[in-house]
């Protein structure tokens, strides 16, 4: 197991095993259900929770609440925060002392350490280096800023997603600025939801949202020619409505057509998608006659009860099928992004909705995504007594469809 000392140095301890969470059960943790850690993740000393590990001996689950090294308190329990295109399949353990406050929105991934290196409980579900960080090269990406500014100097998203790429470090900003893979389009100060975890606007006081919604309804003029001129130098390139620092695109659907449209008259190249809820499939498909090329589907879950306890929705949950059906009539690509949290998603009642959705949508892809919340302020949240799940590893492999983290460049023409 790793823990970490009071004053945050992160170290590991050979006397207890590594310990992980599904759900509200620990599960002692083999070396075979790790990975070594993936470059760019983070770690994360927890307040007020205590390190979690196993006695091979006894067989006993040991809360440490000391330092086995200098016998010195306090100590506190770690996670890693896994870089994009990994999947969790553990969520970190740890005894919560009573005076904890909530976690940020953060997904808190299980951590140990084996050989020479931290390890940890996740699968590679995307081969795609798009958001790997030694990727990122800011000189490209300042010059970048520098040459869009000058070039469409009245282009007011020009401005918010240079903040976005200097501000938050946000991958789909960088990638624009750097001319490469999949651009982000946002547009959308409002939504018809109000996901517990919203990571652009927090009502809430027990946590901030990692980024600011945008404030203004871009231009289809606008909109259109970041598209362009995306779409105009990258290869295979992606473009994207429905970004973490907006609310729900489907809300300025008739600005997306008409931007939609303008950016099919010019070319039929790249692949233009729509992050969404999917509440609004009317909408959809007026989109989908005018361009769209995908969709994808945010969901914490398949079944409406466990949904509508996150999104809190104002539409139906059987919009989100409908709105697949309407991509699908048309021929269009469709996928899921799955917000995965371990003992939930992979629960037996969890796994067959899923299983159900995708089949009777005809869903073609699921991206597993972790979802970023304080595990216990989501069980508690939730308010299931929910049974052990099959493992979300065994889950990837038993979906029958395509699987990733990112959106794909689709070749429609
Ligand atoms: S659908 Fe998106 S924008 Fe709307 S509340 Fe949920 S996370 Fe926030």
């Amino acid at each position: 197991m790793v823990f970490a000392d009071s004053s945050g140095n992160i170290m590991d301890f050979e006397g207890l095993a590594m310990v992980a969470r599904s759900g509200d059960y620990l599960h002692p943790i083999g070396v075979e259900e790790t990975i070594s850690l993936p470059r760019g993740s983070q770690l994360y000393v927890l307040p007020d929770r205590y390190p979690i590990g196993l006695d091979r001996e006894t067989g006993e689950i040991v809360i440490l609440k000391e330092n086995p090294y200098d016998g010195k308190g306090p100590v506190y329990a770690v996670a890693s925060f896994l870089c994009a295109a990994h999947t969790n399949t553990y969520v970190a353990a740890w005894e919560r002392d009573e005076n904890a406050c909530t976690l940020p929105l953060y997904a808190y991934t299980a951590l140990g350490w084996w050989g020479d290196g931290f390890v940890t409980t996740a699968v590679r579900t995307d081969e795609s280096m798009r958001q790997d960080p030694d990727t990122f090269d800011m000189g490209k990406v300042e010059e970048g800023i520098r040459i869009w500014k000058h070039d469409l100097p009245d282009n007011r998203l020009v401005t918010h997603l240079a903040h976005c790429a200097q501000g938050y470090g946000c991958p789909a900003a960088l990638n624009l600025f750097q001319g490469r893979e999949e651009g982000p389009l946002p547009t959308s100060p409002s939504c018809n939801a109000r996901c517990v975890g919203c990571i652009s606007l927090q009502t809430s006081c027990s946590f901030p949202s990692p980024q600011q919604r945008i404030t203004f309804i871009p231009e289809p003029r606008e909109i259109a020619e970041i598209a362009l001129r995306h779409i105009m130098s990258v290869d295979e390139a992606v473009v994207s409505f429905g970004q973490g620092c907006e609310g729900e695109p489907l809300m300025v659907a008739d600005v997306i057509r008409e931007a939609i449209e303008l950016i099919r008259s010019k070319t039929d190249k790249g692949t233009i998608n729509l992050n969404t809820n999917a509440s609004l499939p009317l909408k959809v498909a007026e989109l989908a006659r005018a361009g769209l090329d995908s969709m994808r589907i945010s969901m914490n879950s398949a079944r409406k009860e466990t949904y509508n306890a996150y999104f809190r929705p104002q539409y139906e949950f059987n919009a989100l099928t409908e709105s697949a059906y309407e991509m699908k009539k048309l021929g269009k690509f469709v996928s899921i992004n799955l917000f995965v949290f371990p003992g939930v998603t992979d629960a037996p009642k969890e796994a067959a909705a899923l299983k159900d959705f995708i089949d009777s949508s005809g869903i073609d892809m699921v991206q597993w995504r972790n979802l970023n919340i304080d595990p216990d302020f989501y069980l508690e949240m939730l308010g299931q007594k929910i049974p052990s799940g099959m493992g979300i590893a065994r889950l990837i492999e038993e979906i029958p469809v395509r699987r990733g983290y990112f959106n794909p460049y689709i070749k429609t023409r």
